[in-house]
């Protein structure tokens, strides 16, 4: 299948355009390398450097490569960052997808598949948290996937476009030697403890450590890159069946504290840590249920245990200290 992916140069979509390309599809990656990184980019796969905002040059990519399906993770994805600045999520997000979805529509696309989150659940009812959860967008960011999400849901009753919603918890791991999580600045838990490791930082603040949880930090559901893009191949090619959404995460919840403990022992490194305050928007606890597309698409993550996806972000950071060095 030829298919477009924005945000393929990213830490997500750089690992499912990989994933692709192992299977035989043939990608078009569209990215504005905003946050993305040129060398992430599978070399098999075609590279165009474009923005959202300019629907013209949407417009002349799918008309020039004309790809059966769109994979859209080209987004702004920080809760904090949501909450300072709204419009780039409320606006920009938006319209960026707007953009994408117009032009995939009046290009006869009519295969999409969405990188939505877990911050749609701000204050779940249960937990492990499944697609029947109430919605709750707990930040401007949750609520610009959110939108998007509606957006779909009316596409498909009008056109008959079929897409795929999926839901991710925590995303982390690296998906090959060659390709891992390279942010600039960092915001999330494993990266940063990773960096403490090689000393490029003196400590990890845990923010928080008196949530009602077992030990008083944050409990989080860490899904490897990979499962992820598995679940990605699998939502694409049963798509001809119906639009769906899923929630993903690999059903295990892991503490801050217990992320740091299994750094120390896999880098050998004390990673010191320092209590701090909370971080404003962060619940106490997120584990996804993702029951529905283990029955539906017999998705089963591989990497189920904390040492294990930590060891291959480990193998990336310590190879790549620099991430792809193109800062
Ligand atoms: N966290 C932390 N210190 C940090 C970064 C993150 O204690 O320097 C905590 C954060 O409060 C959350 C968990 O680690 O409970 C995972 O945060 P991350 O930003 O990685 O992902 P999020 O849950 O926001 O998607």
């Amino acid at each position: 299948m030829k298919v477009l992916v924005t945000g393929g140069a990213g830490y997500i979509g750089s690992t499912v355009v990989a994933e692709l390309i192992r299977e035989g599809d043939s990608v078009v990656v569209f990215d504005n390398l905003y946050q993305g990184h040129k060398g992430a980019v599978h070399p098999e796969a075609t590279f165009i450097k474009g923005d959202l905002n300019d629907r013209a040059a949407i417009d002349s990519v799918l008309a020039d490569y004309q790809p059966e399906a769109i994979m859209h993770f080209a987004s702004h994805t920080l809760v904090g960052e949501s909450m300072e600045n709204p419009f780039l999520y409320l606006a920009e997000n938006v319209t960026n997808g707007l953009n994408l979805l117009q032009s995939a529509v009046d290009h006869g696309i009519r295969k999409f598949i969405f990188s939505s989150t877990a911050n749609l659940f701000d204050d779940p009812e249960r937990m492990p948290i499944d697609e029947k959860e109430r919605i709750v967008p707990g930040s401007p960011y949750g609520e610009s996937k959110y939108i998007i999400e509606r957006m779909l849901y009316w596409l498909d009753r009008v056109y008959g476009f079929r897409y795929a919603a999926l839901r991710y918890f925590n995303a982390c791991g690296a998906g090959a030697p060659e390709r891992g999580e390279d942010h600039y600045p960092e915001y999330h838990l494993i990266p940063i403890v990773l960096q403490v490791a090689l000393e490029q930082r003196e400590k990890v603040f845990i923010f928080g450590n008196d949530y009602d949880t077992p030990d008083g930090t944050c409990v989080r559901d860490y899904i490897h890159v990979l499962d992820l893009a598995q679940a990605h191949i699998l939502a694409l090619r049963a798509l001809d069946q119906g639009s769906r959404t899923y929630n993903l995460g690999n059903g295990q919840g892991f503490s801050v504290k217990e992320v740091i403990e299994t750094a120390r022992e896999v880098t050998g490194h004390p990673i010191p840590a320092e209590i701090g305050p909370r971080r404003p928007g962060d619940p106490a606890t997120l584990i996804a249920s993702s029951d529905k597309i283990r029955r539906e698409l017999g998705w089963e993550p591989k990497y189920t245990d904390l040492k294990g996806i930590i060891e291959t972000a480990w193998q990336w950071h310590s190879t790549h200290p620099n991430g792809y060095n193109d800062r």
